[in-house]
C-alpha cells in the first residue's frame, strides 16, 4: 500500500499530512505545488511560466505538469512507492497517471467549505522548506519564524481571499470529478479532514491498511 494519492480541497490538510505519512512509510512525498513554488523562486524557465496561473489560483497546463511528474517518477526513490499531493487534479492527468504507474489507494479528505477558507486565511508558510503554520490553530514558537529553520514565514500570494476563491471554483469543477473517477476504480478511500492533524493522521493510517 505504498502508492498513494492525496487528493482534496486546498486548505483540507493533504501537505500537511503527506510530510507525516510518506516519512512513516520511508515513500517520497511528492508534492506538485512544491515543485512548482521552488521552480518560482529559483526563476526558471518553469517557474516563470508557472508564475501567474499559480497567483491566479488556476490551473498550471498539463504539459508542464506531465514534464515534471515524468521527471520525478523516473527517479529511483520512487520504486518503492511515493505519495502524490496536488497531483492529479483533473481528468486528463488522473489518466496519464494511469498510463504511467498502478496506484495503490486514494485517499480524499472531506471538510466543510468554511473550514476550508478559516484554514487556508491563516496560513502561513516557509519559503524554504514549505512547512505550513496556522496563525491561531498550529503557530510557529517564535512568532513570525519557521520552526525547522528559523526563515520569516510568509503567506503564500494564492492564499490571499481572491485567490482562494477561484482555487475553491477550479477544485470543484475540474478536480473533484477525480472522486468518481477514483470510486469506480476501488481505489478511494475518504478520510474525515476535520479535527487536530493527530486525529487526521490516524484516520489516515486506518485508511491505509
Ligand atoms: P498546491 O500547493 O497543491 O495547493 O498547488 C498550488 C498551485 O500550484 C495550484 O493552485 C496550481 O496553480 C499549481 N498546481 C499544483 N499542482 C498542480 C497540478 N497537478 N496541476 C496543475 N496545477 C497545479
Amino acid at each position: 500500500m505504498k502508492r498513494i494519492v492525496f487528493l482534496g480541497p486546498p486548505g483540507a490538510g493533504k501537505g500537511t499530512q503527506a510530510a507525516g505519512v510518506a516519512r512513516e512509510l520511508g515513500i517520497p512525498h511528492l508534492s506538485t505545488g512544491d515543485i512548482l513554488r521552488a521552480a518560482v523562486a529559483s526563476g526558471s524557465p518553469l517557474g516563470q511560466e508557472a508564475d501567474g496561473y499559480m497567483r491566479a489560483g488556476k490551473l498550471v497546463p498539463d504539459e508542464l505538469i506531465f514534464k515534471i511528474v515524468g521527471e520525478r517518477l523516473a527517479r529511483p526513490d520512487t520504486r518503492s512507492g511515493f505519495l502524490f499531493d496536488g497531483f492529479p487534479r483533473n481528468l486528463a492527468q488522473a489518466e496519464t497517471l494511469e498510463r504511467l504507474t498502478p496506484i495503490d489507494r486514494v485517499i480524499s479528505f472531506e471538510v466543510e467549505p468554511e473550514e476550508l477558507v478559516r484554514r487556508l486565511s491563516e496560513r502561513r508558510t516557509c519559503p524554504k522548506c514549505q512547512a505550513t503554520y496556522h496563525l491561531t490553530f498550529q503557530p510557529p514558537k517564535a512568532a513570525g519564524k519557521c520552526d525547522r529553520d528559523g526563515t520569516a514565514l510568509l503567506q503564500r500570494p494564492d492564499d490571499r481571499p481572491e485567490a482562494v476563491a477561484e482555487r475553491l471554483r477550479v477544485y470543484a469543477k475540474q478536480t473533484a470529478p477525480l472522486l468518481d473517477f477514483y470510486r469506480q476504480r476501488k481505489l478511494l478511500a475518504p478520510v474525515n479532514g476535520s479535527g487536530t492533524p493527530e486525529a487526521v493522521a490516524k484516520r489516515i493510517r486506518d485508511a491505509l491498511r
